[in-house]
């Protein structure tokens, strides 16, 4: 089983490779296979981009798709930055400019709730799709922490933890992010269409 992990993201990457190699299933990036459409995210929520990307490049390959959509809510904010989160201080992406707007923005506030989503949409080459979600609930940090890991995670305090996600061994990270429980959820939803599809 070939699959086309749908992402550029360098560092969503190697996590999704990390959590779900296993035997038989061949995992390929966007960076093996040349000129492949751009997707634009412009769903308004983070299950339609999931979609898009995948369905969009099963089409455009015929392998199977995995689509993988994430970001940050705040609760003190509405859920923002959302769908918006990799683009919150403006293009291009930039995590640390980032991460001092919502850190302005939270200036004052007690209530640091927030939670990571992530949703993992599994395209076939017919386009054919479904859709799995992982979350993990935390707080936001009084200011950035750590070295490990990309975006929003020097700032990100999961439930349970007294450090940020950027602290948190990577090994760490893996077991209890919102791409960890969603990559489990595809497993336990889709392990005969991961082990069967070719
Ligand atoms: P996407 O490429 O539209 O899914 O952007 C996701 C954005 O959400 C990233 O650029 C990060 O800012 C944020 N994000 C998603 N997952 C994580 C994570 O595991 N750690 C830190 N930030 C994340």
């Amino acid at each position: 089983m070939k699959l086309l992990v749908a992402t550029h993201n360098s560092h969503k990457l190697d996590e999704i490779l990390a959590i779900l190699a296993r035997p038989g299933l061949v995992l390929v990036s966007m960076r093996d296979i040349p000129d492949l459409p751009e997707v634009e995210e412009d769903g308004a929520t983070f299950d339609a981009n999931a979609r898009k990307k995948a369905v969009t490049l099963a089409r455009a390959t015929g392998l199977w798709a995995l689509g993988d959509d994430s970001g940050l809510e705040v609760a003190a904010l509405g859920g923002e930055p959302g769908v918006y989160s990799a683009r919150y201080a403006g293009e291009p992406v930039n995590y640390s400019a980032n991460n001092t707007k919502l850190l302005t923005r939270l200036s004052g506030q007690t209530d640091r709730r927030a939670r990571f989503r992530c949703v993992l949409a599994l395209a076939d080459p017919a386009g054919n799709c479904r859709t799995v979600e992982g979350r993990c609930e935390g707080r936001i940090a009084e200011a950035p922490r750590g070295a490990n890991g990309f975006g929003y995670d020097p700032l990100f305090i999961p439930d349970g933890y007294r450090g940020t996600f950027a602290e948190l061994a990577p090994e760490v990270k893996n077991r209890i992010s919102h791409r960890a429980v969603a990559l489990r959820e595809a497993e336990r939803a889709w392990g005969k269409e991961l082990a069967i599809a070719d």
